[in-house]
């Protein structure tokens, strides 16, 4: 996968921009504040049609713009594609080579992306949440099926949770399994692509982490353990874990259980890296997964996902550096930091500078 150019308006601080990007390694550097990170960001947004940092669309449009418009030239396994995006105030409008995407399932897909940033460490430190929004973006990039099970599960839990704040009691009691059945259908197959998702995961970021560590560290990745067996046994599962808990769920006035409750366990040598990693190992563990992503998207598609490294060079010491740089060597990287020099160490690579919301030639 290579993307060649993005073109930028009124995307953030971009009034009006190309950006040209090279296979192999580029390198977006520049004083603070000037647009490096909101250009890696908007390739993601045309990948995936979700922005790494913030959940509303409308933040990515130019303070005072009406509109942002985005596209990117790109090459895959299928040929040239373009991809363009429209971002109004009340909603957004993707097009693939000049062709309106109407479902939403249907923007990501088209061109894979892994980002990382220093705030992907919340992946390793952070609640849950974190952890179901990564596997929600990754399994969606590969499988309309998950994303869409997942929209109406979240639409159905929604119902769901509403009528369990409801005081007609008999009415709740009545509806629960009707809208349980439907419920259990979309969390049977979200739990079962996850499942299937980290059991590659595992393996892959185990040993991304031995390689970044040289072999020092042990990674390891654990699904939810009761989400064993075939779709239907999942559905079942959930759907009699759902019957026996409608009391609970009526004096909570919500679902608390479900895959939208779901976790999974991170450990670096035994222990739980949540609670006890150290800064390092939880930056390193978090890299691993990231290039376990890289590689269960090359494996399942063929071809390498453009990978996008905000801010994560300046923070790694010198040997992981370089083995990081070492495993990229395949992809086309987009990298920002504020000193490029101090980064390559006299590595080859395609260097933008950014200026204010402009590339400085
Ligand atoms: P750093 O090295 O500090 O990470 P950066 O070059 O990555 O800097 P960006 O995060 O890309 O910087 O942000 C550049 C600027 O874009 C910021 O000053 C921010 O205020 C501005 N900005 C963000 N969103 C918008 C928006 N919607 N409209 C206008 N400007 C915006
Ligand atoms: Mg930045």
């Amino acid at each position: 996968m290579l993307i060649k150019n993005l073109n930028l308006k009124n995307f953030r601080n971009y009034s009006e921009e190309c950006i040209s990007f090279s296979e192999g390694l580029n390198v977006l550097h520049g004083k603070n504040a000037q647009g490096k990170t909101n250009c890696a960001e908007a390739v993601f947004y045309l990948c995936t049609g979700v922005s790494p940092r913030c959940r509303r669309d409308k933040l990515l449009i130019k303070r005072g713009a009406e509109f942002a418009e985005l596209s990117a030239a790109a090459e895959g396994k299928y040929g040239k594609m373009e991809i363009y995006a429209k971002i109004t105030e009340t909603g957004r409008e993707f097009r693939l080579n000049g062709n309106k995407i109407t479902r939403n399932a249907d923007i990501m897909g088209n061109l894979f992306s892994v980002f990382f940033s220093p705030q992907e460490l919340r992946l390793i430190q952070d609640g849950p949440d974190e952890r179901r929004r990564f596997l929600n973006v990754s399994i969606s990039q590969l499988s309309k099926p998950y994303y869409t099970a997942l929209s109406r599960y979240n639409k159905i839990l929604e119902q769901r949770n509403n009528l369990l704040k409801s005081r007609d009691l008999d009415s709740v009691y009545d509806s629960l399994p009707v809208w349980d059945a439907q419920l259990c259908k979309y969390a049977a197959i979200i739990a079962f692509k996850r499942a299937e998702y980290i059991e590659m995961l595992s393996p892959l970021a185990a040993e991304a982490h031995a390689f970044l560590t040289d072999g020092g560290e042990e990674l390891k990745i654990s699904p939810e353990k009761k989400y064993k067996g075939s779709e239907e046994e999942l559905e079942k599962r959930l759907f009699s874990e759902l019957s026996e808990n409608y009391a609970r769920d009526i004096r909570l006035g919500y679902t608390a259980s479900g895959p939208h409750r779901d976790d999974i366990d991170i450990f670096i040598d035994g222990t739980d890296a949540k609670t006890y990693a150290s800064q390092g190992q939880t930056r390193t563990a978090a890299l691993s997964v990231k290039l376990a992503e890289v590689e269960i998207f090359k494996n399942l598609s063929g071809e390498y996902p453009v990978l996008i490294l905000d801010d994560v060079l300046s923070e790694l010491d010198l040997p992981r550096r370089k083995k990081l740089t070492e495993r990229t060597e395949n992809l086309q990287t987009i990298l920002t930091c504020t000193h490029a020099e101090r980064v390559l160490s006299g590595r080859q690579a395609n260097k933008i500078k950014i200026e204010n919301g402009k590339v400085k030639n």
